[in-house]
C-alpha cells in the first residue's frame, strides 16, 4: 500500500517549517498501518515562491464575497518556503525512509504551461492534481457557510459540469501525474441526477491523457462519508487500465494511512492487483 497524499500541516495554521523528525514519525505511522511509501504533497498555494507568480489569480473573476474569502483563504496560506520544504524531504529520502516528494497542484486556467516550468527547477517524484475551485468558488469548503451557500445559486448540474470540464482540462494539461481526489465534486453530499455521465468522462479523461488517478479515503471524513472515487468510477478506470495511486490526504499525523486497510480492500474488491508509485515523476509498480 502507498499513502501518495500528505499534507504536514492543518489549514489555517500558518508558516510552519517542516522537520525530519515529523517526516519520520509520518513514515512510522504509516508502516505500522501497513503502508510502504508515502508521498509528502503539501498544497502548491502554501509557498511564497508561488505568490510570487500566482498570487493576485482570482483578481481576474468578478468580485464578490465569495471571491473575498477565497482571496483571504490564499493570503492566510502562501506562507512557507518551498526550499525548506524540499530540502527537509530529500534528507528524509537520503536517511532511508520511505518517503517521496511530492506536491498537491491545483488547476489554474490558462496558467498551467507557466506552473509546470515553474515546477520542473524542482525534484519532485510525483505531481497531484487537484481542481479546488471553479472560477473563485472553493466548493469543498464544507465548513463555510457563505461558500455553501454558493450550491443553490450555481446549481447541482452546472457544477458537476465546470467541474468535470475543468477536470478534464486539467489531465490534458500534462502538467501532473495523478488526479487527486477525482471527484471531489460530490464531497458536500450534492449528486447530480445522472452522476454516471459525469463519472464517464472523468475515466475517459483519465484514460486519454494517461494520467493515473487517486483512490482516497478522506471522502469518509467528509459530509459524502464516501472514498474518493465512486465505486462506478473506480470500476470504470479499471476497466480503462488507468493505474492509481493510494491516499488518505492526512493533515496531521494523526490521519496518517486513515483507513488504509478498507481502501486496501476497496481498490482489490475493483479488480486492482497493483499500484503505481512514482521516482522522478516516473511511474513503477507498487504491491497493493
Ligand atoms: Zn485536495
Ligand atoms: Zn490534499
Amino acid at each position: 500500500m502507498l499513502d501518495y497524499h500528505l499534507h504536514l500541516w492543518p489549514h489555517g495554521q500558518r508558516d510552519k517549517t517542516p522537520t525530519l523528525d515529523e517526516l519520520h514519525e509520518y513514515c512510522e505511522s504509516a508502516v505500522k498501518n501497513g503502508v510502504k511509501e508515502i508521498a509528502i504533497t503539501e498544497h502548491l498555494f502554501r509557498f511564497v515562491q508561488v505568490d510570487r507568480f500566482l498570487g493576485g489569480f482570482f483578481k481576474q473573476y468578478p468580485e464578490s464575497p465569495v471571491r473575498a474569502i477565497m482571496e483571504q483563504y490564499w493570503a492566510n496560506h502562501a506562507q512557507a518556503d518551498l526550499d525548506t520544504y524540499v530540502e527537509v524531504a530529500l534528507e528524509a529520502k537520503a536517511a532511508g525512509l520511505p518517503i517521496v516528494l511530492g506536491m498537491e497542484v491545483d488547476y489554474y486556467p490558462g496558467r498551467m504551461h507557466e506552473v509546470s516550468q515553474f515546477l520542473a527547477g524542482y525534484p519532485f517524484d510525483v505531481l497531484l492534481g487537484s481542481v479546488h475551485w471553479l472560477g473563485a468558488w472553493p466548493f469543498d469548503h464544507v465548513s463555510d457557510s457563505v461558500i455553501m451557500a454558493e450550491w443553490d445559486k450555481v446549481g447541482i448540474e452546472n457544477a458537476w459540469k465546470a467541474y468535470t470540464t475543468s477536470l478534464e482540462e486539467l489531465a490534458d494539461s500534462n502538467a501532473v501525474d495523478v488526479l487527486a481526489h477525482p471527484d471531489l465534486i460530490k464531497v458536500g453530499g450534492h449528486l447530480p441526477k445522472v452522476p454516471e455521465e459525469f463519472y464517464d468522462r472523468m475515466a475517459e479523461a483519465a484514460r486519454n491523457s494517461g494520467i493515473s488517478a487517486e483512490v482516497s479515503s478522506a471522502g469518509w471524513r467528509k459530509p459524502v462519508k464516501q472514498a474518493y472515487p465512486a465505486p462506478y468510477l473506480l470500476s470504470k478506470f479499471f476497466d480503462y487500465g488507468v493505474p492509481i495511486t493510494t491516499a488518505s490526504d492526512a493533515h496531521g499525523l494523526a490521519d496518517v494511512a486513515f483507513r488504509a486497510e478498507e481502501i486496501k480492500a476497496y481498490v482489490q474488491s475493483a479488480g486492482y492487483q497493483s499500484l503505481s508509485g512514482f521516482r522522478d515523476r516516473k511511474p513503477y509498480a507498487a504491491e497493493v
